[in-house]
């Protein structure tokens, strides 16, 4: 097969306060950039979404690996999916500490364990038999971070009332396509500020943060975790298309859906498996980036899509 490789990444949806646009557009380019050279040199599409969420979990700009928000106790917690459409083959974590990359780790459980999720202290044990290398908290975690915690305990607001504030900023995802027709979805994130010590979102949760599979496509969600869980939106979307309706149609029923139902506000990428792709949001913005025929598209706002020439 000789398929057009695409790749779609996102850095989270919400309102992502103005001092940090700029530096989330440029996060998810070089994201999107860095995933798209790996499918244009033979790579896989699971080799491209794991690469383009570790480059967005390395840039504080984004809530997952360094810059991943605190918990009611100030501690960092983090979940991450990946999964390959291929063979449906998923690998998880959720409440992992001191790692900087929990999107490598999902691999690696998904690789040399025959589970799907590995949590808390249990997925830690496991990451130091494989060498995951482990770095102390203060690393991962930022001023902003921090000032975003201190302003939830000063006010002892709830972790809803504050959703829709311009400080969120947010998870991380890719969904990609390579030469062969194999699709892969990525899914990475420190969940929501003072969240209780141990909740887990929809992010490493097959079908609500991700899904993957050839015969249809693959999808990422941001948003509110509570919401995207009780419809299984990545899922959703993909149902929607096997009923025939496009990416962009599937995605924005879906997330139309989320917000009739249970109230819940959110955004996704998804690819099909023609290659097809779409960016949707209901929320104030969503950083969004797609690499496709060696041009570079991207949004924050809604609307958006500017686009620029890769230079490869
Ligand atoms: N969905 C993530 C969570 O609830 C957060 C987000 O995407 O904003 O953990």
């Amino acid at each position: 097969m000789d398929m057009k490789p695409v790749i779609v990444v996102h850095g989270g949806a919400w309102a992502i306060p103005d001092n940090l646009a700029e530096s989330s557009k440029l996060g998810v380019r070089d994201a999107a950039t860095c995933g798209f050279s790996i499918l244009v040199n033979g790579g896989s599409s699971l080799q491209a979404v794991e690469a383009a969420v570790q480059i967005l979990e390395d840039n504080i700009a984004f809530d997952a690996g360094h810059g991943a928000v605190l918990n009611a106790d100030g501690e960092v917690e983090l979940d991450a999916i990946i999964m390959d459409g291929k063979n449906l083959a998923v690998g998880a974590v959720s409440c992992i500490k001191n790692i900087a990359n929990p999107i490598m780790f999902a691999r690696t459980i998904m690789e040399q364990t025959p589970h799907v999720m590995l949590t808390g202290s249990g997925a830690n044990k496991f990451a130091e038999k494989m060498n995951i290398e482990k770095v102390p908290t203060e690393e991962l975690v930022t001023e902003n971070a921090i000032k975003e915690w201190e302003q939830y305990q000063r006010y002892k607001q709830s972790v809803t009332s504050l959703f829709n504030t311009e400080r969120m900023h947010d998870t991380v995802g890719a969904v990609a396509i390579d030469s062969m027709g194999n699709i892969s979805c990525a899914t990475s994130t420190g969940g929501i500020t003072n969240k209780m010590v141990g909740r887990v979102g929809d992010s490493p949760i097959i079908g609500s943060g991700a899904y993957a599979d050839n015969f249809t496509g693959a999808v990422s969600t941001t948003g509110h975790g509570e919401s995207i869980m009780k419809v299984t939106l990545a899922r959703q979307v993909l149902f929607n298309m096997e009923k025939g309706e496009s990416p962009q149609c599937a995605a924005e029923h879906a997330l139309e859906y989320m917000k009739n139902k249970v109230h819940g506000r959110g955004g996704l990428i998804v690819v099909s498996k023609s290659g097809e792709w779409a960016a949707s949001f209901t929320t104030k913005r969503m950083a969004w980036a797609c690499a496709e025929n060696k041009i570079l598209s991207y949004g924050l706002n809604p609307g958006e899509n500017f686009q620029e020439k890769i230079n490869m």
